[in-house]
Formats: C-alpha cells, structure tokens, sequence
C-alpha cells in the first residue's frame, strides 16, 4: 500500500485531508455545532460499513432513501427523518446524491417556503431565512462532484423533468472530512466516471468567460490532479495516494466552477432529467462534442492546458486527442446512445440545456438549436467542426 498525503485546509471551508480521518468525525460534528446529527447517505451505502463506523462514532441514525439523480420526494423524505428525529445538523456521507440531498435537507431544515423557491434564478437565495439552515459536515465517497464544497444541490423536478439548482452560499459544508480510505472500494467504471466529472468541472470552469484567476489556478492544478492520478486510481483502486490527490482534485473542481461551467453541464442536466444517465458518465461522453463547438474560442486556453499536462503537440489537437485516448482507456463510450440515450427528446433537452444556468459559462453563446445540434452529434459521433 502507498503513502497517502494529509493536510488541513480553510478554503473554501474547512478540510481535513488524509486517510483515515473519518475517525475524526465527533471532531467535525462538533466544530460545526451540532449535538444531534442526522447522517444522510446513499441507499447502496446503507449497510456499508463505514456508514456503521460513523454512525458508531457520533451515535446517529442514518437516514438512507436517497437514490442517484435526487428528487424532491427524496428531499421530503429526509426533512421528515430530520424533524422527527429533532435533529440540529446533517452529515452528508457518500456520493454526490447524498451530498446534494444531506445539503439540502439541512437547508430546508427550517424554512417555510417550498423547495423550488430557492431555485438558482436571480436574487432567490435571499428568500430563505439564513439563521434556520442547519450545518453540515460533508464526507464523499467518490471524487467527482465536489458537492462537498459547493453552495448549492441539483434536485430532479420529476413533473416538469427538470434538474434545478438549489442555492444558497450557507449551504457550504462547515466541515469536509477527505479520507481516501472511504474510496478504494469504489469500481473502476464509477472512478473513472466520477473523475472526469471533476476534469470536466474544472475545464469548464478554465474555459468560462471572465476575470477570476483564482479558480483558473485551481482548474488547471486540477486537471493536471487528474490527468496524472484518475489512471493509477483506475488500474488499482488500492492506491492510496491516487485516490487522495482524486478527492482534492474533485473539491477543486467545484471550488473553481463558482466561476461557471458551459455547454457540458447545460446538456448533461438534461439528459440525465430524461434518461436518468449518470451525470460523470454523461459528462465524459459529451465534453470533445463540446469543445470541438467551441474550438473557435478556446485555443489558446486548450494550448495552456495542454502545456500543464505536458502534452505534445501542446494545442487544441492535442488535448481533443489526449481527452479520446483517456477516454478509451478508461472504457467510457464514445457516444451517448451507448449509454441508452436517444433522439425523441432532442428539440426538448436542446430547450432545457439553453435554460440551465449552466449554459450562461459557455466560452460561446450558445442557443438551444446550437445546444441540440451538439446533442445530436454526440448520439452519433461525428465530433462537430467548429461554430
Ligand atoms: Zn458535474
């Protein structure tokens, strides 16, 4: 077994970094003022044991009806598990679908409007009253989304077959407990899908319009993170040290996305509304579809990248063709019908994906024809030239 490095971090929250810290969960709980957690994980993790060992270590109940793709009904069924339980904080443990719902539950935990209130749009954020949102202390199982350092959760409206953000900036986790420990049992296929979410999250994030080198620092640190660690992590699952440089590359990710994402995430959304895809696996499939779109607008930031990861040649064509080789080693499938996507909801999600907040970061203005045309292209595989 390798080393495994370790670090305490304040930015964007508090982090504890390093194998084995999950031992220090009563630590966490209490920093962030709670007496009563409630511990939110996946239905496939219910039994898990590291769900018992930090169930053991902080004496909670776990609440575990929570299901990928998370919908308001999953969000219900939580609150009334928080109420009734009289709880005064949430550990979210687990994949993005825990995190997202534990952060969730803990926001609503004390308002008194509905849900989709407090979507994404405009100023809705300040409906909520910020002194009733519970804390949260946040513990993923996969590195991928990053969840566990974002202020928002994505919830599946299932009668309009929409996935709306829910926002607010209380909802960053007081705590995030990185243990590479919690991840070596996950497959290979769900590690290198959850990866390239986190690659994708921070090409995204690198490629927004905008003035923020910060997160443009942490982007690019992150897919190099990535690019040098998400194989070793695939070929053994093991690696401590891979699956620990995973988890910061996963929390960089989203920490650099507060700048925007694009076209990736606006398509992915709804897709994963209509054929409830994963969203890692949806992400790595669509992103050369996407940047092929783009291409226009991005070759200079697509030859900086490729310089960071040391690629030859060091431009667009040479990160497009680094991206399909790790994709091919890593078994993701070139198009999205191989993953049980078709065209009858073509015209809709090229809609939705213009609706999605997420199309806003695009490098290029993106409309829903533009957002459907590259949908259809990634059906069959014929990367698009450029707009
Ligand atoms: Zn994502």
């Amino acid at each position: 077994m390798t080393l495994s490095p370790r670090g305490n971090w304040n930015y964007p929250t508090t982090i504890w970094a390093g194998a084995g810290r999950l031992d220090e969960l009563p630590s966490a709980t209490q920093r962030a003022g709670m007496s009563r957690p409630l511990i939110v994980t996946d239905a496939g993790l219910a039994h898990h044991p590291m769900v018992a060992r930090a169930a053991a270590l902080i004496d909670a109940p776990v609440h575990a009806d929570v299901a990928g793709n998370p919908t308001a009904a999953h969000v219900h069924s939580g609150l009334a598990a928080y109420r009734s339980g009289r709880h005064d904080g949430v550990v979210a443990l687990g994949g993005g679908a825990a995190l997202d719902t534990g952060k969730v539950v803990a926001f609503m935990a004390g308002q008194t409007r509905p849900l989709w209130d407090f979507e994404d749009v405009g100023d809705w954020w300040t409906r909520a009253d910020p002194a009733a949102i519970a804390p949260v202390v946040a513990i993923p199982t996969t590195a991928g989304t990053g969840s566990e350092v974002g202020r928002a959760g994505v919830i599946l409206n299932e009668e309009t077959h929409q996935k709306k953000i829910i926002f607010h900036p209380l909802m960053m986790p007081k705590v995030v407990i990185l243990d590479a420990e919690l991840t070596v049992g996950l497959p290979r296929g769900v590690t290198a899908a959850t990866g390239l979410d986190a690659f994708v999250h921070c090409f995204e994030a690198y490629c927004a319009p905008g003035f923020h080198p910060l997160a443009d620092g942490i982007a690019l640190e992150g897919m190099r993170l990535v690019a040098q660690y998400l194989p070793r992590a695939c070929d053994n699952g093991a690696d401590l040290d891979a699956r620990a440089q995973m988890l910061a590359a996963a929390s960089m990710g989203a920490t650099a996305f507060q700048k925007g994402l694009g076209g990736v995430h606006a398509i992915a959304h709804p897709v994963g509304s209509f054929f409830h895809t994963h969203h890692g696996l949806t992400n790595a499939v669509l992103l050369p579809y996407v940047m092929c779109h783009n291409r226009r607008v991005i070759e200079a930031k697509c030859a900086h990248i490729a310089r960071v990861l040391d690629l030859e040649p060091a431009s667009f064509d040479g990160l497009l063709e680094w991206v399909l080789d790790l994709r091919k080693r890593l078994d993701i499938p070139h198009t999205l019908a191989q993953i049980g996507v078709d065209d009858r909801n073509a015209a809709e999600i090229g809609r939705e994906a213009a609706l999605d907040p997420s199309a806003g970061g695009n490098p290029i203005a993106v409309d829903a024809a533009a957002l459907e045309s590259i949908f259809r292209a990634s059906l069959t595989g014929a990367l698009p030239s450029a707009a």
